[in-house]
């Protein structure tokens, strides 16, 4: 029988996984990590790069960017008016359109996060405008968009009303926002799979080839069905209170116990010191325990999102009386901790899937921080205790509402402040170089079931990252201004930096 094509990777230094020294060669036969002794076909001079495994991403949005990419798409914009302007560009450039809708717009641009149709009106009096928050739980509308869909008398929490009595267009949470977004015509489903592929791409671009599509709908299912990748999308599927029961199988089931901090919908112990409110929970706990049994005797994995530290204790609460899952559960963010619940999370195995991009003090987190106060934001993203307490922290970049480029994650949960700035956010919280590489790379793919995956040892699947240079020099100083050079996933070659 043949062999197969074995390479040596030399001149390396390699990361091989989490306790173990570095390396400085690898050697792969077809799709495995072999022996270091082995013969080999072919020899590759890395010329002092790192080598990592390839970066699992343990929550992320690829079709939502597939999605808004196919409108406008103003992340970029730093002002009310870039937005205007962006939009009316794209509204003219693309005159059949029957909707615009894109984003994601950065909520810190308004007081509050609050904006206005009005302000949107410049951009298209006609054609109705819808835009995603970049924390993906708001939209922000224009006054077209309000008079084409027809309001219900009695209005969900979460559509704000203005002093006239009427809404500013702003909604907040899946309730309130679903009442605009179901009006909005489907895309085309070939344009969308088209779209997703694209965004699959770019992940492996900068080291990622595999992550959870953490928002996936019934809708998402045949477009999931029809993308061809060999980035791994695994899917998970919105669970909502009073809709769930219909639904059989699903691989992920995820669910939204609570909001976000920025627009005071996570719910919290303590009220948020601009308003006293406490944000709210979107399940009553005897449904969400009762879904949750459901799912987890079909074989689901299940998925919660939690934020606030009420949320969490919701979460807690539900999975203790639970009892052992098919499946270690996963909490997505759980951005506020306090110590008994950093306690009770690892010893309920519950993998901690949060946002390394989260923990510096930025436009994204600035409403977080004014909502909860210097005191309680000292309970922010505790990755530290989370591993002190042998929590299993994974990582995530929740793209769009961060970017999905790990490198730039590793190096905010080593040093929790932005590349340049010395304004560390909880820096008592920030992790090693290895610590943090392990969130990205070994522990997502527990979370995710995979075996064999996130460690380059023999037997391990050959899934890896060339670096285009050496993190471990200048214990992660340099990571932002570093690139993947290359992709490899079960032994093949699927992205080279040009
Ligand atoms: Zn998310």
């Amino acid at each position: 029988m043949k062999r197969l094509a074995r390479t040596r990777y030399k001149n390396a230094v390699v990361w091989t996984g989490f306790g173990n020294p570095l390396a400085d060669v690898l050697t792969i036969g077809d799709d495995r990590i072999i022996s270091n002794d082995s013969e080999v076909d072919f020899e590759i001079d890395c010329g002092g790069r790192a080598i990592l495994p390839a970066f699992i991403d343990g929550h992320s949005h690829p079709s939502i960017v597939a999605k808004s990419s196919l409108g406008p798409d103003v992340t970029h914009c730093k002002s009310i008016g870039e937005v205007v302007e962006c939009v009316s560009n794209w509204i003219a450039a693309n005159p059949s359109a029957k909707w615009a809708v894109g984003g994601s717009y950065d909520r810190s641009m308004a007081p509050g996060g609050l904006f206005r149709a009005k302000w949107l009106d410049d951009a298209s009096l006609t054609v109705p405008i819808v835009l995603h928050a970049s924390d993906q739980h708001t939209i922000w509308v224009n006054t077209a968009a309000l008079t084409k869909v027809e309001l219900p008398d009695s209005l969900p929490p979460g559509v704000e009303i203005g002093e006239d009595g009427r809404p500013t267009g702003m909604f907040f949470e899946s309730e309130a926002k679903n009442l605009i977004l179901d009006a909005v015509p489907a895309q085309q489903e070939a344009e969308l799979v088209a779209s997703v592929e694209r965004q699959l791409e770019h992940l492996l671009s900068l080291g990622v080839i595999a992550t959870l599509d953490a928002w996936g709908d019934d809708s998402s299912e045949s477009i999931f069905d029809q993308v061809r990748s060999p980035v791994r999308m695994e899917r998970a599927i919105a669970i909502h209170p009073g809709k769930w029961r219909s639904l059989s199988s699903v691989r992920t089931a995820k669910f939204f116990v609570d909001g976000v901090l920025g627009a005071k919908t996570a719910l919290v112990t303590e009220p948020y010191v601009t308003d006293h409110s406490h944000g709210n929970s979107f399940w009553d706990m005897s449904e969400l325990l009762e879904a949750l049994t459901h799912f987890n005797e079909l074989g689901c994995r299940l998925h919660l999102h939690a934020i606030g530290d009420g949320g969490v204790q919701i979460v807690i609460d539900e999975l203790r009386t639970l009892g052992s899952t098919k499946y270690p559960a996963t909490i997505a963010h759980a951005e506020l901790l306090l110590d008994d619940q950093i306690t009770a999370l690892s010893e309920l195995s519950v993998f901690v899937c949060a946002q390394p991009l989260w923990a510096r003090v930025d436009s994204l987190s600035v409403g977080a921080l004014e909502n909860l106060g210097t005191l309680r934001s000292s309970k922010l993203y505790r990755h530290k205790d989370l591993l002190n307490a042998n929590g299993l922290l994974s990582f995530g970049s929740d793209w769009p509402v961060s970017s999905p480029n790990p490198l730039l994650g590793l190096f905010t949960a080593i040093y929790r402040c932005e590349p340049g700035s010395e304004a560390t956010l909880n820096i008592d919280q920030s992790i090693s170089i290895h610590e943090a590489i392990r969130a990205y790379t070994e522990t997502p793919a527990r979370q995710l079931g995979f075996e064999r995956v996130g460690r380059l040892e023999i037997g391990y699947s050959a899934d890896f990252v060339m670096l285009s240079g050496n993190p471990f020099i200048d214990n992660g100083k340099s990571l932002p201004s570093l690139f993947v050079d290359q992709t490899i996933s079960g032994g093949q070659t699927l992205f080279t930096r040009r």
